[in-house]
């Protein structure tokens, strides 16, 4: 479904993706993980075109993701580590603003969307709650509702719950799971890696800027190919 081959990026003269290539199959899930500083979210903000790659291509079904732009941000829904909420709108108006503005839905019908989706991640009584009110919990999973409002076909999650409170990190990655068994196709930034060995299909483990490790969870947390990995998994497990 995606399609990365030699993706590079640089800040002046800072090389943060050196050539990543790689396949992401429809339905995959995929954990991404590394040490702080190793190119992750540049990765994944590349994906979603919030940053401008130097080289190399990245194509979803075949169509290079700089000839889909408007296109690609339907396809395309990401999930930040803090929140991102409109703060002047309720949760519910978080939820309906893209659907009303950019999928041209009727308010009812995207209201009616919007309150299906907070009884899927057990939010429907917050509905007329402003973001303010409530919890780094209940505002991420908010910020998951929103992003599936606009029916992606592709969600990527940027440490989804490194800003939580230990107490609200499950009920986020509940949500998540929940989410992967309906076959959607995520790309996971993170440092929780029970979360990634119970729900990834496949871990990225990225150092310094490349891609050292592609492989499964058993792979990566029983017998990691290389040394890099195995001195990263030592420090975090
Ligand atoms: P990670 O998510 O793995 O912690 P990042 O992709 O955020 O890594 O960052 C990789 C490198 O790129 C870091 O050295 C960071 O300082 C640098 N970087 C990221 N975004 C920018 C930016 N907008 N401008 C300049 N440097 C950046
Ligand atoms: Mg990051």
């Amino acid at each position: 479904m995606i399609n990365v081959e030699g993706l590079r990026k640089s800040f002046g003269k800072n090389e943060v993706l050196k050539g990543i290539s790689t396949k992401i199959n429809k339905g995959e899930v995929i954990a991404v993980i590394g040490p702080s500083g190793s190119g992750k979210s540049t990765f994944l903000r590349c994906m979603n075109l919030l940053e401008t790659r130097d080289g190399g291509s990245i194509t979803i079904e075949g169509t290079d993701i700089q000839q889909m732009e408007a296109h690609l941000r339907k396809k395309i829904g990401m999930v930040f580590q803090h929140f991102h909420l409109f703060p002047h709108l309720t949760v519910l108006e978080n939820i309906t603003f893209a659907p009303l503005q950019v999928l041209k839905k009727t308010k009812k019908e995207a209201e009616h969307a919007g309150l299906d989706l907070l009884n899927k991640v057990g939010l429907a009584e917050k509905a007329h709650a402003y973001p303010s009110s409530l919890s780094g919990g209940q505002k991420q999973r908010v910020a998951i509702a929103r992003a599936l409002a606009m029916n992606p076909e592709i969600m990527l999650f940027d440490e989804p719950t490194s800003a939580l409170d230990p107490e609200m990190v499950k009920e986020v990655l509940q949500v998540m799971n929940d989410l992967a068994k309906t076959g959607m196709t995520m790309v996971i930034v993170t440092h929780e890696m029970g979360f990634a060995k119970e729900v990834a299909d496949r871990v990225l483990f990225m150092d310094d800027g490349k891609l050292v490790e592609d492989s499964s969870p058993q792979v990566f947390f029983e017998n990691p190919n290389t040394d890099r990995a195995k001195a990263f998994l030592e420090k975090v497990l």
